[in-house]
């Protein structure tokens, strides 16, 4: 079974400090202002709205006990969050980079977060990608004008591994911030930081809420970063997580140590048994693949519940085919909560377009809470 750090445990379950006779789960604080003391003590608030309760679009109660957890998960200073995942990689790419600056983005890279960066060019900001695997290939593709390096690791569809120490200690001796997109494996599986990454981004819409009812984001590092980010963007694009969202943040986060036990081993299961099958003819999951399994170990505690196969068929619709015949997997995008969902790699028919590095017969599966037996059988149906 899959151990968690019981420092974790504790933190994820004792967000709220409830004291007897309160309430048992943080308030609401459904506000969008503060009342203060004094004129005085608002001016004062004002000057210092990251850690000041004057106007929900910077602080807010609620949010900030979700702040000081996902702070402490990370075994970061500070935390922001954000109204999604998006919003927190907008705030760090606003936030730190200048007209002629370069991002490097490292490993397969969630496509939104490209597309923003494409828009960035407008802004005379450069970007460029590797998906080199060997650290000195990766740190080859640095420019002398990167000030940002930006790595997914595991990747949410072909769940490649990215070298994070060695990306880090380059980018230490250049001045390079580096920015990790650590959605996929949860603080509780791996904690980027530790292996020296500056700031650490969340999707909260994924395991951390893990019920499928929120979208929101959080951006993890030290005090410093998180000062800049918060005064150059965050309130600035006005991506504020609202504090019933944080609330609900805060429940999920009581059962995730619990939860992802569940997707590791439930996951693992299912992908032995998709393996062995006849009309699978790949399988990309990080403890299925042999020569990353030293970077696995070294960096990540376990597995989420989220993996791809490629599957047998002719063509694309024989693949949305197969997909649409399976009953306790969800059609649905996103990933990470209690029910199944299943995915195509390709939002349309890739053709035979050779240079696409998702295959076109790729379907991501997240494995939820229905057990393993259930959809392994679900699964033999659809294949059979
Ligand atoms: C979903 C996701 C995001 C974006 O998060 P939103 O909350 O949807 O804005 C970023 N990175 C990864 C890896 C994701 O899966």
């Amino acid at each position: 079974m899959l151990k968690i750090d019981p420092q974790d445990e504790l933190i994820c379950l004792r967000a709220h400090d409830a004291q007897a006779g309160g309430p048992a789960l943080p308030p609401i604080a459904q506000a969008s202002l503060f009342r203060q003391p004094s004129m005085e003590r608002l001016l004062v608030g004002l000057s210092r709205e990251d850690d000041h309760f004057i106007y929900s679009r910077g602080s807010n109660p609620t949010v900030a006990i979700l702040e000081k957890t996902l702070a402490e998960l990370e075994r970061g200073e500070a935390c922001k969050c954000f109204a999604s995942g998006m919003g927190a990689i907008s705030a760090v790419l606003f936030g730190l980079l200048e007209a002629g600056d370069h991002v490097l983005f490292v490993n397969d890279i969630y496509g939104p977060t490209i597309e923003l960066a494409e828009r960035l060019s407008r802004f005379g900001v450069d970007y460029s990608r590797t998906f080199a695997t060997a650290a000195h290939e990766i740190v080859a593709a640095i420019r002398d004008q990167t000030r940002i390096i930006y790595i997914e690791s595991p990747g949410s569809t072909l769940f490649g591994l990215a070298p994070i120490e060695a990306i880090c200690n380059a980018a230490k001796l250049r001045g390079i911030v580096t920015v990790m997109d650590n959605t996929v494996a949860t603080p509780l599986l791996q904690k980027p930081l530790s292996f020296g990454v500056d700031l650490v981004v969340h999707s909260c819409s994924k395991y951390i809420g893990g019920h499928s009812d929120v979208v929101g984001g959080a951006v993890v590092g030290s005090a410093a970063l998180l000062h800049t980010i918060f005064y150059e963007s965050y309130m600035l694009l006005g991506a504020a997580m609202a504090p019933f969202d944080a609330w609900l943040l805060l429940r999920g986060l009581m059962t995730l140590p619990a939860r992802m036990q569940r997707h590791h081993a439930d996951g693992l299961e299912i992908a032995s048994f998709l393996q062995a099958h006849p009309r699978i003819e790949r399988l990309f999951h990080p403890a299925f693949c042999e020569s990353q399994s030293d970077l696995m170990n070294r960096q990540m505690l376990g597995h989420s519940g989220l993996f791809s196969v490629c599957v047998d068929v002719p063509d694309f619709s024989g693949l949305l085919t197969v997909a649409n015949r399976l009953q306790l997997f969800g059609k649905a995008v996103s990933w990470g909560g209690a029910e199944s969902l299943v995915m195509t790699g390709h939002k349309s028919d890739p053709g035979k377009n050779p240079s696409a590095r998702v295959p076109m017969n790729l379907l991501r599966l997240s494995v939820g809470l229905e057990g393993a037996d259930n959809l392994i059988r679900d699964l033999e149906r659809a294949l059979a």
